[in-house]
């Protein structure tokens, strides 16, 4: 039985006989269903018509993008740790020539993913590389694949490797994570940030949304608690969710300075659009 993937959101789903009758998480308002409707793909049928490619975004952290691009288009990231090789964020497409060179590059010792849109093919990452896959227990019901190796945390944070922090932050998701890794930003500390703390085009800031696609903003409480939890850990290098995503210098400034612009925006009396 083949296990359907939604062709907007990129999920894969458990397999089934017949293709799922709706996609959950593009059904709800931080996504959503394209005009022409629900379409689904397998997973046989996207490797015959994408590849997938590899860019080295700094020593020990190489990114795995889809070409050409597919559905929400984020590329994956492989840290290497002290333990082992740690994959953050996941992509629907694992085709024999990732896993040949994920193999080679020594595997995974594990899978951890920001938030629900990134779960993609996660099942097949970790069969393949029998590896966990680390979620938050916050966003258990958005799992549309369970499977044994799925490991749902709970709490503030966990520690995947020394100097390896899966941290929740909520925000676009109540089970939203960043990934600190310390000796990242050549040791000054690398942020990898999914979709909780969101890379933009102009590189002096971040933003924060519940939806992107759909421009549903966030609570200043919200807000304030992504900037509380980040608080205690140094970082300088902030990798986002997609190849162009990273702010190379100044992150926890970036951030910071985001936080403070967000937050008068949301609480602000319109001054600041008079400008
Ligand atoms: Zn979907
Ligand atoms: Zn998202």
């Amino acid at each position: 039985m083949p296990a359907f993937i939604c062709v907007t959101c990129g999920t894969q789903f458990s397999p089934s006989e017949t293709e799922p009758p709706r996609c959950p998480i593009c059904d709800e308002e931080r996504q959503f269903v394209p005009p022409s409707g629900q379409a689904w793909t397998t997973h046989e049928a996207l490797a015959r018509r994408h590849s997938n490619t590899f860019t080295q975004h700094e020593p020990g952290l190489i990114g795995i993008g889809t070409v050409p691009t597919f559905a929400i288009a984020q590329r994956a990231l492989l840290l290497k740790t002290e333990k082992g090789n740690v994959l953050w964020d996941c992509i629907s497409l694992l085709d024999d020539a990732t896993v040949a060179i994920v193999k080679g590059l020594g595997g995974l010792i594990g899978i951890a993913i920001s938030h629900p849109h990134y779960y993609s093919s996660m099942v097949e990452w970790a069969r393949a590389f029998d590896a966990p896959i680390h979620l938050h227990a916050g966003d258990r019901q958005w799992v549309m694949r369970p499977d044994p190796a799925i490991k749902f945390w709970e709490g503030d944070t966990l520690t995947l490797a020394p100097g390896v922090t899966l941290i929740c932050c909520g925000g676009h998701f109540a089970g939203g994570t960043v990934l600190h890794w310390a000796q990242g930003g050549q040791g000054r500390g690398a942020l990898l940030s999914g979709d909780i703390v969101q890379v933009i085009p102009d590189k002096k800031f971040v933003s924060f949304m519940r939806s992107y696609p759909n421009l549903i903003p966030l609570s200043a409480p919200s807000v304030e608690r992504i900037g509380r939890m980040l608080a205690p850990y140094p970082f300088d290098v902030i990798h986002g969710a997609w190849f162009d995503r990273t702010i190379a210098r100044d992150g926890k400034q970036v951030v910071e300075r985001s936080i403070a612009r967000y937050l008068k925006a949301v609480r602000g009396d319109g001054s600041a659009e008079l400008i």
